[in-house]
């Protein structure tokens, strides 16, 4: 969390504001994010520099800036971005993380309640060798049953830590892993390698189908997710099983049931509707 579609919302709306602006001053308030960089070279690199695009790959923000670098924040948990055009109050100040000042006043902030988010810089070479490890992303047209079927074949643990693995498969994680496997009727325990042609289908689409109907939603908010504009997600109102756990199962009223077995995270699932 936040999962692809809550990046992806949170870039479509930043990305307006943010591409072509330059930052004129940068302000690093933690450095226990920092990955891949220092302090001084994440600044360095950030003042006096343009964002000539922004961008999402898997549940990166990908910040691609006119000296070809890329500073990559990865917001987890309990981490947002958000472009504001006046000061920040005391409240939004006390979590800031990164501030960018543009050239025209306006100002990002990556804010982190919990600093469990992360911040990269790479160079153009460090960038085609890492996205090059991530899986397919799942929302592309080249994203098909017959990729998805290939990018999983021969794996023997369970479906549902297959498709969470982000070298096989960008941009999902708990959340819609349980939800995707709920609606294609399957049991997250299942070994991957016993999936058949019409079970790897099934589950192709539900997928697509769940991240583009969150996508649709602003995504997910249980607690810290914010999108681009400090809104909440609305797809929360949706989960059909995850989170959901004693409650009844919206297809035949059996009670859901939860297990840490699978990944050591709560898998909940129906036992008569995903056999
Ligand atoms: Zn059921």
């Amino acid at each position: 969390m936040p999962e692809l579609p809550e990046v992806e919302t949170i870039v479509r709306e930043i990305a307006p504001q943010l591409e072509g602006s330059r930052i004129a001053r940068a302000e690093l308030k933690k450095t226990d994010v920092l990955r891949e960089v220092t302090k001084p070279r994440l600044i360095k690199a950030l003042q006096g520099d343009t964002i000539e695009q922004v961008y999402r790959r898997a549940k990166h923000i990908v910040f691609r800036l006119s000296s070809g670098h890329r500073m990559i924040i990865q917001p987890r948990m309990t981490g947002s971005v958000i472009v504001y055009e006046r000061e920040l109050t005391r409240d939004e100040l006390k979590y800031a993380v990164l501030i960018c000042t543009l050239s025209d006043k306006r100002k990002f902030v990556y804010r982190d309640v919990r600093r469990l988010g992360t911040i990269w810089l790479l160079d153009e070479a460090g960038w085609i060798g890492y996205t090059g490890r991530i899986g397919p992303e799942p929302l592309e047209e080249t994203f098909t049953p017959f990729v998805f079927a290939d990018r999983l074949k021969g794996t023997r643990t369970a479906v549902k830590k297959a498709i969470m693995d982000q070298r096989r498969l960008a941009g999902v994680g708990n959340i819609y892993a349980n939800e995707a496997l709920f609606d294609a009727r399957l049991n997250p325990a299942k070994s991957t390698h016993k999936l058949s042609v019409e079970e790897f289908a099934r589950l192709h689409a539900a997928i697509v189908d769940v991240l583009q109907r969150a996508l649709a939603s602003s995504g997910t908010t249980l607690r810290d997710y914010r999108t681009g504009r400090g809104e909440r997600g609305r797809f929360q109102f949706e989960l059909r099983v995850y989170k959901r756990g004693g409650e009844k199962c919206v297809q035949c009223g059996k009670t859901l049931v939860e297990t840490h077995e699978i990944d050591m995270r709560t898998t909940t699932y129906c036992k008569k509707c995903q056999r």
